[in-house]
């Protein structure tokens, strides 16, 4: 009989686990094969991005552990706050500052990301490889919504999205990266990513609609694209939704 490994996931990770193992959080693994723990986590649904920390027996084991003996292993989501900024076993590869790479299957949360000020970059022309590559060498963190791209070898660190609204989204990415006090709302260009620079009326007044040159007077501008901003309705939208998120806009 090959030995079996009593793998117990904890907090969210059970929630990504085929139904029938979700509610003990339990899989009876049998060691049919030799694999590395990553790829046994993976293959029972669970992208490595979402671990925190793998133990087997006391002991701290990295993705690369290839288990040849039964016997338990417990295994930690990552929990807010999380800093990726510093080492861990399972993560010794860090990023220099909070930064995004958004997939497209969360478009809208990545403008929504950029509207906060968040540098969050996105390559809608990039295969699954591509943008593992790209994450990997701008020291970006990888947000998606598809599990097969988050398990890529090359993914360092990322994040599986896990709501479908874009403003839950986003509640749930800045929570997670404890960014509270840290937005810049209306910093960046929602278009391009790009830090906006402050621009003088005059300068642009032949670009501005009738009624915009009527009743705005303060105005910024992407020096990448020249898209012109300005406080609009969607701006304070925008700055109300953060407040409901818990977060203070001490920009303006
Ligand atoms: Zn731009």
């Amino acid at each position: 009989m090959p030995p079996v490994l009593d793998i117990r996931f904890h907090g969210n990770l059970k929630d990504l686990l085929h139904p029938r193992h979700r509610r003990p959080g339990q899989v009876a693994y049998t060691l049919d094969r030799r694999a590395s723990i990553k790829d046994i986590i993976e293959s029972l649904r669970i992208p490595h991005t979402e671990i925190d920390r793998i133990t087997a027996g006391e002991q701290d084991v990295t993705l690369a552990w290839v288990p040849e003996e039964g016997g338990r292993v417990d295994v930690f989501p990552l929990a807010a706050p999380v800093d990726p900024t510093r080492p861990t076993l399972l993560r010794p590869e860090t990023v220099e500052a909070i930064r995004f790479l958004a997939d497209v299957n969360v478009g809208k949360l990545a403008t929504l990301l950029r509207m906060a000020g968040m540098d969050t970059a996105t390559a809608p022309g990039l295969d699954d490889r591509g943008l593992a590559e790209k994450g990997a060498a701008e020291g970006r963190i990888l947000l998606s919504r598809n599990r097969d791209l988050l398990k890529r070898g090359r993914v360092v660190h990322g994040h599986l999205v896990r709501s479908q609204d874009p403003r839950e989204q986003l509640a749930e990415v800045l929570a997670l990266y404890d960014l509270a006090g840290k937005t810049r709302p209306f910093s960046r260009c929602l278009r391009c990513n790009t830090l906006l620079q402050p621009v003088a009326k005059a300068a642009i007044l032949h670009r501005l609609q009738p009624l915009t040159r009527k009743y705005y007077h303060h105005f910024h501008i992407c020096p990448a694209c020249r898209r012109i901003y300005w406080r609009g309705s969607h701006r304070l939208h925008m700055e109300r939704l953060l407040a409901t998120l818990g977060h203070t806009d001490g920009h303006h």
